[in-house]
């Protein structure tokens, strides 16, 4: 029959709690792989985003809840709504073909609307997410959590991946969704590889949609859409726990440098627990690399200190921390890639 029009499947789903089934790593790479090269013709890039922001909060998916493997929407939303924000003002990138009727995603439109309301003028906007106010970031993030997150995207990914790879009830307003365990253990330990898979699906479907001018550096745009310069809260919070030498070589810090542990190209993501204060001369020369495990010791035994610390950010950031996950990204670090053989 003519007229039907296609329909993404699952995107109106009010719940998925099936019990899943056991999944081998091979089993993963298939549904990943289904996911996102799937022939139906995509409207918009909501998927590539939503796996993105799965895939940069792994670790902090909370393996001590009932049932086990939570992940809140509040840490999905924020970084999806951070990637769209940086997309689409910060880099002027179409989310959709660019036709006579100026037809946007709904995530567009909210973001506009956002913009109009705080007389933030598009397309002045070049300002990154993270220069946003934190009530207003929130404030973003909960408006796109409500009309996209939950609404167009949260039931059409988990029919793409066959409903396998996490639960979700909006009857029982679970605030989050559960993953399968097995999907878990495979999504972190081919990390940069399921990253790469998104991205380059995610670069042919933004190169559709958008004038060459706008596509130029787009894997560079996906890859920075995350990416924070300002790091301040973290420096302030290891001053405050008292951090006065250098994590890696021991000497006082007349200058310091806020690090990430675990490089940031792996992690895709900032938590107090995987910043040290380093000298500018460690920074620099450890820079992307991984430590030995000698120092995943030492910050295992600065993690046991430093989640006293009373501060926001670090009562945060601790929530959902175990030591056993830090030393699994280390490790999985080391799967992708990371040679673990920096030393001052
Ligand atoms: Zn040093």
């Amino acid at each position: 029959m003519n007229g039907i029009k296609q329909k993404v499947a699952g995107w109106n789903l009010q719940e998925s709690i099936k019990p899943f089934s056991k999944l081998t790593d091979e089993d993963v790479i298939k549904i990943v792989n289904s996911a996102l090269l799937s022939n139906v013709k995509r409207a918009t890039s909501y998927k590539f985003a939503f796996f993105k922001s799965i895939l940069d909060n792994l670790f902090n998916v909370d393996l001590n809840s009932m049932p086990e493997c939570f992940l809140s929407f509040d840490s999905i939303s924020m970084r999806f709504t951070e990637i769209y924000w940086n997309l689409v003002l910060k880099f002027g990138l179409s989310q959709m073909p660019q036709n006579q009727y100026e037809k946007k995603t709904v995530v567009e439109t909210k973001l506009f609307d956002f913009c109009k309301k705080y007389g933030f003028n598009f397309p002045d906007i070049n300002f990154p997410f993270e220069s946003l106010k934190p009530s207003l970031q929130l404030e973003i993030a909960k408006t796109i959590q409500k009309t996209v997150v939950e609404k167009n995207v949260l039931g059409a990914f988990c029919s793409d991946t066959n409903f396998e790879f996490y639960h979700f009830s909006k009857a029982k307003k679970w605030n989050g969704i559960y993953l399968n365990h097995d999907a878990f253990v495979t999504l972190a330990k081919y990390k940069s590889d399921f990253e790469k898979i998104n991205y380059f699906e995610w670069i042919k479907y933004l190169e559709s949609v958008n004038t060459e001018e706008q596509s130029y550096q787009l894997a560079k745009k996906l890859d920075a859409s995350t990416e924070r310069q300002n790091l301040n809260q973290y420096r302030n919070a290891l001053f405050t726990f008292g951090q006065t030498t250098c994590f890696y070589c021991g000497k006082p810090l007349s200058e310091n440098a806020v690090d990430h542990f675990i490089p940031w190209s792996f992690t895709k993501d900032d938590k107090v627990w995987n910043f040290v204060l380093s000298c500018p001369s460690c920074n620099s020369k450890k820079s992307n690399r991984l430590t030995t495990q000698h120092f995943l010791q030492s910050i295992n035994l600065r993690n046991q200190k430093l989640c006293n610390v009373d501060l926001p950010v670090v009562k945060e950031d601790f929530k959902t921390y175990t030591y056993s996950k830090l030393a699994l990204m280390y490790s999985n670090a080391i799967f992708n890639g990371f040679t673990p053989d920096w030393q001052p």
